[in-house]
C-alpha cells in the first residue's frame, strides 16, 4: 500500500503550517551530516533546496541536465513572483493572495497547502532580497510591484522581463556556497534515468553521464524531485528545448501516483506559430497584459488590413467586452479560450497557417500615447527587443501578435502536505508536483511554488522524514542496487537497437505533440480523446519498432538522450487523455466541450469530481485514486470575471 495520505493538518487556517512545523520532528545540527539526500534538478525549487540543506548541514549530493544549473528552464522566466506584502495599500493580504489563487485555480487544490504558499510569500521576497536579487524599485526605494491575470492587486515582484533568471542567480549563489563548503556536492550534465526503491522507500538513483555515456549509482536517504515540468509533450511550447517528464516518470512507474496530468496550462501571449518547421514557441510575459489591450477586427474581411488602418469603431477589445471586471487581466485559461474562439470565428489575424490565422493583436497604443515611449521602454524594453528579433515587427509603431502556447503543467507527482510522494522518501517540489493550482496556475505564481518548496516548506518535512525514519546501510553492490542499472542498461539497448530503425525522435515528438494539442490541448472531448488514446497505444508501438538512435550510447548522444525522453512522453501523452477523458466536467483550464457553458465559460461538477486524480501505474493500465478536497474556508463559487 502507498502513502495516500495527503497529512493535511487540522484546527484554524491561519495556525495550521505553524502548528505543523511544531509538530514535526527536528534534527540536532550534529547529527545532520549523517544524512544523505539526492535532489534532482537544481532549477528555482532544486538550487533553494540544495542551498537550504546545505547550510543545514546535510550532506546534498545534486544532478542536473543542463551545463550549469543557472542554465535551469526556470532562468526563462520573465514576469515575476507574487507575494502579499501590500506596498500598494490596494487591499492585498495573505487572505487575498489565498483566495485569488484557489478560485483561479477553479477549486481544484488544498486549502491548507494554498494557505500556507500564501503566508510564506513574504519570506521569499524577504529572502531574495537579502541575497541581492535586483527586484524594481519606486522612486521612495519600495520595491516595485505590477498585476497580473486572476487579480485586482498589484502583487507581482519583479527584475524587469529577468526575474526568474535573477532569482535563479540569488539561489544559485547561495548554493555555490554550499558547494565550496564540501555539503554540497553538484554533477551537471547528468540525467537521472531511473529511481532506487529499496523495502519501499527511495534509496537513491541511476544517472547517465551526458558527455561520456558512463552510467552510475547512487544512494542516499531519501530523495528529492525538482525537475520541472512536461509542456515539452506538446513538442511546441513555451518550454525550454530539454524540458522532460522523464524522472518524474520513472517515479510514476516505480509507484508514485501522477496527478490531474490533464490539467496543462496554454497561456494567452505567445508569438504565434508560423510553420510546419518550428521547433519552439515563445513567451511574451503576462505582464504585458498590464498596458497592451487586446484586440481583434470586428470584420473578417480586415483581418488582413494593416492593424493601424483598421479605426477604432472597427476594432473588437473582446476580454474588455466579454469580462469587463478584469478585462485584459482575466486568469489565462479564460484568455486562451476567447482567443481561440475568435480565430476559430475567423476573425484572426497574422499570416495563414493551415487555413486560419492564428493570432489576435496586443497593442501598446494607448499606453504609449499615455505614458509616453521612454516609460514603456523601462517598464517592457527588453520583452519589446526580443519580439521584435522574432518578429522583424516593431511593436512601438505596430500591434505585438499573440496566439495562446502550451506553457505550464498543474499536474505531476501527487505529494502530500509534506510534499512526499505515494512512495515513502521520494519528495517532489516545484513544478514537478502537483500541489497548489488546481486546474489552473495564476501568473507569477510558479515561482512562488516553487521557492517556498525550496527554501522553506521541504527543508523542514525533509528533516522530519528522516529523523522519524531508520535506514539500513546500502552500498553500491546492493542486489536491488545492481538490478536497477541493469533496468536502464536495457532500456538503452532497446533504444539503440529497434528492429526496423526508421524515424528520428523528432518524428514521434511531433507526431505525440500534434495528437495531444489537437485532442487535449484547449479544448477536449470524449470522441477525440477515445481516439487519441487508440492512437498513442499505435504510436507507442511503432516507436519502439522504428526509434532510429545514431551513434553509441558510451558517449555524448543527444539523439540517445531525445528517444529517452520522447518515449517517456508517448506513455505521459496516453494518462493526459485517459485522465482527460475521465473528468467528465470543465474546470479551470481543463475545458470539456460537452461542458462548457455558451459563455465558454467551465461548467464544474464539484459533487462528481471534486477531487484530485492520482493515478498509479499497473501493467493492465492506470488506476484511478480520488483525494477528496474540503472546502472548509471557502465556499466553492462560480468563477465569475465578469
Ligand atoms: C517562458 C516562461 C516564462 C515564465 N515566467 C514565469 C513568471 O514570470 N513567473 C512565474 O511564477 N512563473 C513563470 N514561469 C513558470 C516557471 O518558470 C516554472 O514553473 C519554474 O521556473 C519551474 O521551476 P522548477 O525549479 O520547478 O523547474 P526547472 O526550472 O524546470 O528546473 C528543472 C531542473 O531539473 C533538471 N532535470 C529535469 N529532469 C532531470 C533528470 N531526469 N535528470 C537530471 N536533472 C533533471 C533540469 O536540469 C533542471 O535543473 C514561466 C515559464 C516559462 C516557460
Amino acid at each position: 500500500m502507498q502513502n495516500f495520505n495527503p497529512n493535511v493538518p487540522s484546527g484554524p487556517l491561519e495556525n495550521r503550517w505553524d502548528k505543523h512545523k511544531f509538530d514535526l520532528a527536528l534534527i540536532a545540527p550534529q547529527n545532520r551530516k549523517k544524512y544523505k539526500i539526492i535532489v534532482i534538478g537544481t532549477g528555482l525549487a532544486g538550487a533553494s533546496l540544495c542551498a537550504t540543506l546545505g547550510e543545514a548541514g546535510y550532506n546534498i549530493k545534486s544532478f542536473c541536465y543542463n551545463d550549469s544549473p543557472r542554465r535551469a528552464h526556470s532562468i526563462a522566466a520573465q514576469g515575476g513572483v507574487n507575494a502579499s506584502k501590500n506596498y500598494q495599500n490596494d487591499g492585498d493580504s495573505t487572505w487575498r493572495l489565498f483566495y485569488d489563487t484557489i478560485k483561479g485555480g477553479d477549486f481544484r487544490a488544498r486549502e491548507s497547502n494554498i494557505y500556507r504558499l500564501a503566508q510564506l510569500s513574504c519570506n521569499i521576497i524577504d529572502q531574495a532580497v537579502s541575497q541581492g536579487v535586483p527586484f524594481a524599485r519606486e522612486y521612495s526605494g519600495y520595491l516595485a510591484n505590477r498585476s497580473f491575470g486572476g487579480t485586482q492587486v498589484s502583487r507581482t515582484f519583479y527584475a524587469r522581463g529577468q526575474t526568474g533568471q535573477q532569482l535563479l542567480l540569488g539561489a544559485y549563489s547561495s548554493m555555490s556556497k554550499e558547494i565550496a563548503s564540501g555539503r554540497v556536492t553538484h554533477q551537471s550534465r547528468s540525467e537521472m534515468l531511473e529511481m532506487i526503491i529499496i523495502d519501499g522507500k527511495a534509496r537513491g538513483v541511476v544517472v547517465r553521464n551526458l558527455v561520456s555515456g558512463e552510467i552510475s549509482a547512487h544512494v542516499a536517504d531519501c530523495v528529492v524531485l525538482c525537475t520541472g515540468g512536461y509542456s515539452n509533450a506538446y513538442y511546441l511550447s513555451t518550454n525550454a528545448m530539454g524540458c522532460n517528464t522523464s524522472a518524474t516518470w520513472r517515479a510514476f512507474k516505480n509507484g508514485a501516483y501522477f496527478a490531474n496530468p490533464s490539467f496543462t496550462q496554454i497561456h494567452p501571449t505567445c508569438v504565434p506559430p508560423t510553420g510546419d518547421s518550428q521547433s519552439k514557441l515563445t513567451l511574451m510575459s503576462e505582464s504585458l497584459r498590464n498596458d497592451g489591450r487586446i484586440w481583434s477586427p470586428k470584420n473578417t474581411e480586415d483581418c488582413d488590413k494593416n492593424p493601424n488602418d483598421i479605426q477604432e469603431q472597427d476594432r473588437d477589445y473582446f476580454l474588455e467586452r466579454m469580462y469587463p471586471a478584469f478585462a485584459n487581466l482575466v486568469p489565462r485559461d479564460i484568455a486562451s479560450r476567447a482567443l481561440k474562439g475568435i480565430c476559430d470565428e475567423g476573425r484572426g489575424v497574422g499570416s495563414l497557417f493551415n487555413n486560419q490565422r492564428l493570432g489576435v493583436y496586443l497593442d501598446f497604443s494607448s499606453v504609449i500615447e499615455k505614458i509616453g515611449i521612454e516609460k514603456v521602454k523601462e517598464k517592457y524594453g527588453n520583452l519589446f527587443d526580443m519580439y521584435k528579433s522574432i518578429t522583424g515587427e516593431n511593436p512601438y509603431e505596430v500591434p505585438m501578435k499573440i496566439y495562446p502556447a502550451p506553457h505550464y503543467t498543474m499536474g505531476g507527482l501527487w505529494v502530500d502536505y509534506n510534499l512526499m510522494t505515494s512512495i515513502n522518501g521520494l519528495f517532489a517540489c516545484g513544478e514537478a508536483n502537483f500541489s497548489d493550482h488546481g486546474a489552473n496556475r495564476l501568473g507569477a505564481s510558479a515561482l512562488m511554488q516553487g521557492l517556498a518548496d525550496g527554501y522553506f516548506i521541504a527543508p523542514q518535512t525533509v528533516a522530519n522524514y528522516l529523523a522519524r525514519s531508520k535506514f539500513e546501510e546500502i552500498d553500491l553492490d546492493h542486489p536491488e542496487v545492481i538490478a536497477t542499472i541493469d533496468t536502464v542498461k536495457t532500456r538503452i539497448e532497446k533504444l539503440m537497437n529497434a528492429p526496423k530503425p526508421e524515424y528520428s525522435p523528432d518524428y514521434f515528438h511531433k507526431k505525440i505533440g500534434s495528437i495531444l494539442w489537437t485532442t487535449c490541448g484547449m479544448a477536449r472531448d470524449k470522441d477525440s480523446l477515445e481516439a487519441a488514446i487508440k492512437d498513442i497505444n499505435d504510436l507507442k508501438k511503432l516507436f519502439w519498432n522504428s526509434i532510429k538512435v545514431t551513434g553509441s550510447e558510451s558517449d555524448f548522444n543527444q539523439t540517445l538522450e531525445k528517444a529517452g525522453r520522447v518515449a517517456d512522453f508517448i506513455e505521459l501523452g496516453h494518462l493526459m487523455c485517459v485522465d482527460a477523458l475521465d473528468r467528465e466536467e470543465s474546470c479551470g483550464a481543463h475545458a470539456r466541450l460537452e461542458y462548457l457553458a455558451e459563455s465558454g465559460d467551465a461548467m464544474r461538477d464539484d459533487e462528481n469530481y471534486g477531487y484530485v486524480a492520482a493515478w498509479e501505474f499497473n501493467d493492465d493500465g492506470p488506476v484511478l485514486h480520488k483525494e477528496h478536497l474540503d472546502f472548509e474556508f471557502i465556499k466553492p463559487t462560480y468563477r465569475d470575471y465578469k
